[in-house]
């Protein structure tokens, strides 16, 4: 693998360009016509226009992508995150194209991409779900009835094929349960093309806790521990942490190698996270990612592993780095989401970034695509950067991002960096193991 095109924008475009710097790979930035001020774009050694401002015609552009690879004679793509990095037909024009798709196969893609699909895959690999239908639900309102009654109320109606924290429906009790499934159904069949919905116990308040798996081509599968993303507004992750605060070296290594498990049942291939709800002491897996989330740095920081770098060695066939027994988890690390949003309405500020001054020192670092004179579009997610930072222990972690986040100077726009700093500053987050509402709560609109 001797080239890289880098199907994305952003923050994770800059991260796979290093990446691939670092390994010696050369790399081609695509760009939509809102984003030639990109610093990867700059920076990567070849660069193709591929569309205007819209993500539809640009970064989601199938046909464009593909012949930005083949103008440039790249030998693979990374997709990033979000646009089409879970895009299973999208893997596989990439392939049948001729160049590798960084992450799993179509076939993974496709299958842990429909929820139902992927909860029977993780029951027959021993993963723990949530108690629920075990399957599409159906027509018959007397067994859906006799169903929730067995689960117990409260449930959740979702849809087979949702995302994004869309296609849910949480019902109490027998009154609403058949309006609500049929409304689920509809709402899911216009929204996803796919109107299968299935039927889970609804968990009031867990945590979001998540492990970080790598499997190479040979059949072999790690994982790198846990990472705690409670942290959450209307489904979004605000604030990510790893190690969880008190999950146990034994749990970690049981649920941990049940994940590895199922890694090796699928054929997986890949970077990818296993997300869970975890509540009283319990996991229930939810559903997995197939490709690089937002707050991998935080495991990075943590085992000293780079994720990055080992998708792409795994795409060129190498086996894995590492064996499970290397990997160590050494002190705590937190990773904050910098928006361009407004601190107390959330609306999003794009606009001109006249300075940025980024906090620096030992344990920190700053996964971000801003400079000084950088104007962030209107057209794309409101994330501007990554503020991560790592200490011996949660303690230390949590003092390094208070001084961290006082130092980040960024005028011009509105940021997030407010609320991320009044977080650090909580009592209960100081203590850990805040459910998933926690932040809404303190904001009151929960
Ligand atoms: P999406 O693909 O849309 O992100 P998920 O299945 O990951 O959907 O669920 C998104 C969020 O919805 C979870 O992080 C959690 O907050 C909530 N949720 C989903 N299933 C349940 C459940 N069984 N009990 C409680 N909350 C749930």
């Amino acid at each position: 693998m001797k080239k890289v095109l880098i199907a994305n924008r952003g923050e994770i475009a800059l991260r796979i360009m290093r990446c691939c710097r670092d390994m010696g790979i050369g790399t081609v930035a695509v760009y939509s016509t809102a984003d030639r001020e990109l610093k990867h774009v700059r920076l990567a050694d070849e660069a193709v226009c591929i569309g205007p401002p819209s993500s539809t015609d640009s970064y989601l552009n199938v046909p464009a992508l593909i012949s930005a690879a083949e103008i440039t004679d790249a030998d693979a793509i990374h997709p990033g995150y979000g646009f089409l990095s879970e895009n299973a037909d999208f893997a596989e024009r990439v392939e049948s194209s001729g160049f590798i798709f960084i992450g799993p196969s179509p076939r993974v893609i496709r299958l842990m991409g429909d929820k139902v699909s992927a909860i029977n895959e993780m029951r027959e690999a021993g993963v723990p779900t949530v108690p629920g239908s075990d399957g599409p639900l159906g027509e018959d309102p007397v067994v859906n009835l006799q169903m929730a009654n067995k689960i117990g109320y409260p449930i959740i109606i979702k849809a087979a094929g949702g995302g994004g924290g869309r296609g849910m429906r949480v019902v109490r009790g027998d009154s609403e349960l058949i309006d609500s499934i049929q409304l689920t159904k509809t709402e899911a069949g216009a929204a996803f093309n796919n109107d299968v919905v299935y039927m889970e116990k609804f968990l009031e308040t867990p945590r979001h806790v998540e492990f970080q798996v790598l499997a190479d081509s040979h059949g072999d599968a790690i994982h790198l521990g846990e990472r705690d993303c409670s942290m959450q507004r209307r489904h979004q992750k605000v604030v990510e942490e790893a190690p969880a605060p008190g999950i146990t070296p034994e749990q970690r290594a049981e649920v941990g190698a049940r994940c590895v498990d199922a890694c090796k049942r699928l054929g997986y291939r890949g970077a990818g996270t296993f997300e869970f709800l975890y509540e009283n002491g319990g996991f229930y897996f939810i559903e997995m990612n197939t490709r690089v989330q937002v707050e991998h740095p935080v495991t990075e920081m943590i085992t000293g592993v780079d994720i990055v770098k080992e998708q792409l060695r795994i795409a060129m066939g190498n086996p894995l780095s590492y064996k499970q027994s290397d990997i160590r988890i050494k002190g705590h690390a937190f990773e904050c989401r910098i928006n361009a949003e407004d601190p107390d309405t959330f609306m999003p500020s794009p606009g001109l970034i006249e300075q940025f001054h980024p906090p620096g020192g030992l344990g920190v670092r700053v996964d971000s695509h801003i400079y000084n004179g950088y104007r962030v579009p209107p057209y794309y997610d409101s994330m501007i950067g990554k503020l991560i930072v790592h200490g011996n222990t949660r303690e230390s972690a949590t003092a390094r991002m208070r001084g961290a986040l006082s130092e980040a100077f960024i005028t011009g726009i509105k940021t997030n960096i407010p609320l991320l700093a009044s977080i650090m500053d909580d009592e209960n987050f100081a203590a850990g193991g805040t459910d998933i509402h926690y932040l809404e709560k303190k904001l009151g609109i929960a």
